[in-house]
């Protein structure tokens, strides 16, 4: 078998996890790789199981990313959607479960399954926080199936559907970069992309975001930023807000972006073939709030 090989690419989270702290993004981007591997040293298997725990209120946006997919791909393929309360049903079952197998530490062994960061880190979490949690799905999703948007891209005609949450990426300066579009549709002569929000939404700036998906949409739908249009839809709050962006913040969030790639790779031994230097050369953020709710604290704070 061909051994894969971890490949330098780019996207706003690894960006968040750099200025947040370059040992955690070390553990994130390096430390977990061949963690996989069945003779994998145990440090190095123990930075992987780490690296896919999740919180309660990122599984609860993931299941809630996947029932849309999943519906709005069978709606592609011509597949009838189910009744909403038959999906919320299925999906908070399907949540019981791998809360049980999250909480029996299953991940352990198998370290594809669920693996919740309170399970993890013994997170004193209430029945009424986790309910509470539930409660937020079944929103989400009711909000989403009687929604005007679902309704809009459900009878917009097939060939005007581009992409339905799809890992995507596009190349600046030959470094590829990865996004993530939730759903992307052609109206007319601009470009819809949607964005399901299921959390409180954190006053965040947003141009990174903006403007990766114009370069994406400038290289792969050839479009000027101009012609697209980002519909942010908050399923909890059931809040639109759209966004659009100019050529000129494009180009200044072209800026950012080459360098913060150049600050990533000061820190390799190898660019060439991606090779961080020390783990000690990563440096530890002194801030522990941070480290409070960061997935490596167990292989770091040793
Ligand atoms: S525990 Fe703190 S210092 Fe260590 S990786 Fe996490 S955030 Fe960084």
């Amino acid at each position: 078998m061909t051994e894969l090989k971890n490949e330098f690419s780019w996207s706003k989270t690894r960006d968040e996890v750099f200025k947040t702290c370059p040992r955690q993004y070390w553990f994130a981007y390096y430390g977990y790789w061949n963690g996989w591997l069945e003779d994998a040293p145990e440090r190095t298997r123990q930075i992987y199981i780490l690296k896919n725990l999740k919180n309660r209120h990122a599984w609860a946006g993931e299941k809630v990313h996947e029932c849309i997919q999943r519906s709005l791909n069978n709606i592609r393929r011509g597949i009838k959607v189910l009744p909403v309360d038959e999906i919320i049903s299925i999906t908070l079952k399907l949540m019981r479960s791998e809360f049980r197998s999250s909480r029996a530490r299953n991940y352990l062994k198998n370290p594809r399954t669920c693996a919740l960061f309170e399970h993890e880190y013994g997170i004193e979490v209430t029945n009424e926080q986790w309910k509470e949690m539930a409660k937020n799905v079944e929103t989400c999703l009711k909000n989403f199936y009687a929604s005007d948007i679902y309704g809009g891209i459900k009878s917009h005609p097939r060939d005007g559907w581009l992409e339905v949450e799809e890992f995507s990426s596009f190349r600046l300066d030959n470094i590829k970069i990865n996004l993530m579009i939730d759903c992307a549709i052609r109206k007319g002569g601009n470009i819809l992309i949607y964005d399901w929000k299921t959390g409180k939404s954190i006053p965040e700036d947003l141009s990174i975001q903006l403007s990766c998906y114009a370069f994406y949409a400038m290289e792969k739908w050839h479009i000027p930023p101009q012609a697209l249009r980002i519909i942010e839809y908050n399923l909890s709050f059931n809040k639109v807000a759209e966004f659009s962006v100019t050529h000129g913040e494009v180009e200044d969030i072209k800026g950012y972006i080459l360098g913060s790639i150049k600050d990533m790779q000061s820190l390799l031994l190898d660019p060439e073939n991606n090779i961080p230097l020390d783990e000690d050369r990563f440096s530890k953020i002194e801030d522990e709030r941070v480290s409070l709710g960061c997935n490596f604290r167990k292989v770091c704070r040793v």
